[in-house]
């Protein structure tokens, strides 16, 4: 008996660890530093909010239809009709504490639909919402938000299984979650429709990742490369497991996307002396896009600056232009991405 209990403890680790692997931790609207949330259910889908040892159900046409979240220092101050909490942190969910489909909104700006579990917390007067959501969700919301709506179908699955790749391996980037919705980890906005083709490129990839010596890889990926990918190296960022190569890319090499740009000499100095961290420090300086990719000549000219470039984004790995291209030529999603990643192969998250 003691064997069998034993052997079902061990069963219980391994089925929780493989579903851990299946859930992410997205920070959503961080960009937004809200101090102020609004949280319903999407349509009449159930909704729960468990704080502080208590439960309110949030529902349509009740007098707690819509809870309103706000920070206090790191405390979160709940309140929905006669309701009002206290507490350090908020779960919701739907019936039996299942993922469900629910609205999140900052008064006067935004208004997103998420599906999964909502975590909240207060700190130093911001609100952070994190949702918990189920891998494939967050591939399918990913691709939505990240591919260009003519892509070809097959570019959408390359880019799937780029974006499933990164999110297994990646998770390091954040202290309260594991991904941001931003470029800085992978852009994403809501799940798209049943039957989209972000969806159809998801569920046709579903569980496929980069792996290079059976490991996944954290994929990265470029809106252009300019002609011919990058590697870490060669942008001053620290060599990855997956050494990356640089590889020519048909379209950007015969029409690269080219920029030019006009930079103060002091913010052109980081440039030089930071490879792709002083891009993206004058980027969070100047807005995004003030340097569209670390590949470009220089020229001064009296106080400023001028940039000539060409591509858009760091230049690693998948080119997202490249993969329209190839899908449009009539290249399948394995052809693309073993392009793109050499010396990789393509397996499934299930089998293991
Ligand atoms: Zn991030
Ligand atoms: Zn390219």
């Amino acid at each position: 008996m003691r064997g069998l209990c034993a052997l079902l403890l061990v069963l219980g680790f391994a089925q929780a660890g493989a579903s851990q692997d299946r859930v992410v931790r997205i920070g959503v609207l961080g960009i937004f530093h809200p101090r102020h949330l609004t949280l319903a259910s999407y349509e009449d889908g159930d909704l729960v909010l468990s704080a502080d040892g208590r439960q309110v159900f949030v529902r349509p046409r009740s007098s707690c239809n819509t809870a309103d979240l706000r920070a206090s220092g790191d405390r979160l101050v709940i309140r929905c009709g006669e309701y009002e909490i206290r507490t350090a942190e908020l779960r919701a969910n739907g019936r039996n504490q299942q993922a469900t489909e629910l609205v999140l909104g900052i008064p006067g700006k935004i208004k997103r639909r998420y599906d999964g579990i909502l975590d909240v917390k207060a700190k130093n007067g911001e609100v952070i919402p994190v949702v918990e959501m189920d891998l494939e969700t967050a591939v399918a919301s990913i691709v939505e938000a990240e591919a260009g709506l003519e892509a070809p179908l097959e570019a959408l699955k390359a880019q799937a299984v780029v974006s499933r790749s990164y999110l297994v391996a990646g998770r390091s980037r954040h202290a309260e979650f594991d991904f941001c919705d931003l470029t800085h980890c992978q852009f994403l906005r809501e799940p798209p429709e049943m039957g989209s083709p972000a969806a159809q490129a998801a569920a046709a990839t579903r569980g496929l990742v980069v792996t290079y010596n059976h490991k996944p890889v954290a994929a990265m990926f470029t809106r252009s490369c300019g002609g011919d990918t990058r590697t870490p190296a060669e942008i001053g960022l620290s060599p990855a497991d997956y050494p990356y190569y640089s590889v020519r890319c048909e379209i950007c090499y015969k029409d690269p996307v080219r920029w030019t740009r006009t930079l103060s000499r002091e913010d052109a100095a980081l440039l030089v002396s930071h490879g792709e961290k002083g891009r993206l420090t004058i980027d969070r300086k100047l807005g995004w896009d003030a340097v569209p990719s670390n590949n470009f000549t220089a020229q001064e000219q009296g106080s400023e600056v001028i940039l000539q470039g060409s591509g858009q984004g760091h230049g690693v790995g998948l080119c997202q232009r490249g993969a329209r291209s190839m899908g449009r030529l009539g290249s399948d999603f394995r052809t693309i991405l073993g392009h793109y990643f050499p010396n990789t192969t393509l397996e499934s998250l299930t089998a293991k």
